[in-house]
């Protein structure tokens, strides 16, 4: 800062400036903490992990959401450090809960305080280890997965966008069908969910045909016998091309969908 330089905005002089601008006038005019409109929780009803992108963490922890499970979805520019956050609930449903953050932050030397709206929805879903520890049985496996002849998506661009869909297909779903989820897991080539009914995987595996342009094959395969009858597993093989409104080159979404376990 050179002698006799003033804020372009405000027009006081002694301050240090960027661009012209003083600290005190770029925290009027830029958002110094934000959140996303919606966001969700994935929570294991039985362990209280939850999931973070492809893993679960934190199990043991209870499943009441605190400022651990919140603090992530602050979106926090570069040149702001946040000195403390604190939640407020304005307003709660069984699944949604509205809060506001009121948080201290530091920016180019100076302090404000900022509000930030944020609305989370938790989502009940039993993860991998409480489901293989409960030897929780399947009659059949719908797997989703990228076009056969497409373009290659690296793995996790291509689970984001059947993530997508998987969550635009559990609204759609009859709530008997989403209580036949049993688990899903994650793989490089997309998921799979693994159900305990089968005519509820298929209607599932139907619906995302018809109402999402997915492709369908069906097959079974002989498990073993039980009371004298022939045991089948039957697997769906979902393949989702991208959505025209799709960018391809966008990264993962965060902490989307989920199955819902009531
Ligand atoms: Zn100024
Ligand atoms: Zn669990």
């Amino acid at each position: 800062m050179s002698e006799g330089e003033f804020c372009v905005v405000c027009g006081a002089t002694g301050r240090s400036l960027v661009d012209g601008v003083c600290a005190e006038c770029a925290a009027d005019r830029t958002p110094l903490l934000s959140a996303p409109k919606r966001a969700e929780v994935t929570v294991c009803p039985t362990c209280g992990a939850r999931r973070r992108g492809a893993h679960w963490e934190r199990a043991g922890s209870s499943p009441v959401l605190t400022a651990e499970d919140l603090a992530p979805f602050l979106q926090i520019p570069d040149e702001v450090a946040v000195r403390r956050v604190q939640w407020e609930e304005t307003m709660a449903t069984a699944t949604v809960r509205e809060l506001v953050g009121r948080a201290r932050v530091r920016f180019r030397g100076i302090e404000r305080d900022v509000e930030v709206p944020l609305s989370v929805r938790t989502i009940r879903m039993t993860c991998p280890e409480c489901s293989r520890k409960s030897g929780k049985y399947y009659t059949a496996t719908i797997q989703m997965r990228g076009p056969a002849d497409g373009p290659s998506e690296k793995p996790i661009a291509l689970r984001a966008r059947l993530e997508e869909e998987w969550t635009r297909l559990v609204r759609e779903m009859r709530p008997d069908w989403r209580n036949a989820v049993a688990w899903r897991e994650e793989l490089p080539e997309g998921w799979n969910c693994f159900f305990t009914d089968t005519l509820a995987a298929r209607a599932v595996a139907k619906l995302a045909k018809q109402r999402f342009g997915a492709s369908l094959k069906e097959s079974s395969s002989l498990v073993g016998r039980k009371n004298g009858q022939d045991l089948y597993r039957v697997t769906f093989c979902l393949r989702f091309a991208r959505r025209p409104s799709d960018p391809s080159s966008k990264g993962p979404t965060t902490g989307v969908g989920g199955v819902v376990e009531q």
